[in-house]
């Protein structure tokens, strides 16, 4: 049996949730149990705080655990980061206020940061030979400048809008971070076997997140032209119409294409283009 600690609640909570009963693992409704067995798949959920997901993974409490990898490189732990899961995308930045003039790193000599993330920021000014006096605060850190706490902040910018409404602009970006699955140090091969599958199985959830299924029909003198457009993960497949002189491709596409293709397509003569929505993407 696997245990895996998620967060209980906050930004990565449900999209973890969702990761999980998308890779076909039930687990319970109800979060507020800190510990839930699914039925279908030999894992445990632990419910956390994400700040105690490194160290409880680090230590073998929980095997495996999905975090923000800005929370694993501040914590600190030892951790193997098995797989980057692509949510909760975020980034870790310097930002001082928009109306002085940024002049590069060298500006926090002798200057005083606020932030949540200390560890991360002492490694960040020490590779550069920057003195700084990091203070470190719990929260509501992007208020500091203003009121005299520090001359900057370091902390997690997503659009940027909640710099921007306290009058300060991101100067320098130290890190990016997703959330990513981290497991303890040294698995035993059995609990690495369940591992593998349930890392397979997200792999087949992520791939297929933002694809379509397209299902055109081409006259069989413009199959070469229309494959030229159309990419294809391995081939596409090309099967005949009753109607002789015709062929329909299938192909799996990202959705970011779909008109772009369908357009370049009907240029050629493609005719009946279909696309459909896709479940699963099992390699
Ligand atoms: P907890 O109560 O579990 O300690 P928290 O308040 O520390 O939660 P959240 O705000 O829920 O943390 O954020 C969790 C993680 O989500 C962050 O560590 C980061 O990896 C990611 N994250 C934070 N802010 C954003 C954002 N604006 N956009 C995208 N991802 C974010
Ligand atoms: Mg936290």
């Amino acid at each position: 049996m696997l245990r895996i600690a998620l967060q209980s609640k906050g930004r990565l909570n449900e999209k973890s949730v969702e990761l999980l009963r998308e890779a076909g693992i039930s687990i319970g409704e109800n979060n507020r149990r800190l510990l839930s067995r699914s039925p279908n798949f030999p894992v445990e959920v632990l419910y956390l705080r994400d700040d105690d997901i490194p160290q409880t993974v680090s230590c073998g409490i929980a095997d495996l655990g999905i975090v923000g990898l800005n929370e694993v490189e501040e914590r600190g732990h030892p951790v193997d980061i098995l797989q980057h899961l692509g949510f909760g995308k975020c980034r870790l930045s310097l930002a001082i206020p928009a109306y002085i003039g940024y002049t590069g790193p060298g500006f926090f000599e002798g200057r005083k940061v606020a932030t949540s993330y200390p560890r991360i920021l002492k490694a960040y000014f020490e590779e550069k030979n920057i003195r700084c006096e990091i203070r470190e605060i719990a929260g509501s850190v992007e208020i500091s400048p203003s009121i005299g706490l520090a001359d900057g902040i370091f902390d997690i910018v997503s659009s940027g809008g909640t710099l921007v409404q306290n009058g300060l602009a991101e100067v320098e970006k130290v890190m990016d971070s997703d959330a990513v699955l981290i497991g303890t140090p040294g698995l035993d091969g059995e609990k690495m076997q369940t591992v593998r599958t349930l890392m397979s199985r997200f792999t087949s959830v992520l791939r297929s997140r933002g694809k379509k299924y397209m299902l055109v029909n081409v006259p069989n003198d413009r199959i070469d032209e229309a494959l030229e457009i159309i990419p294809s993960m391995k081939s596409p497949t090309l099967l005949p119409l009753a109607d002789k002189g015709w062929s329909a491709i299938h192909a799996v596409i990202d959705e970011s294409e779909v008109w772009d293709m369908a357009d370049r397509l009907k240029a050629i003569g493609a005719e009946d283009i279909l696309v459909l929505s896709m479940e699963k993407l099992i390699i």
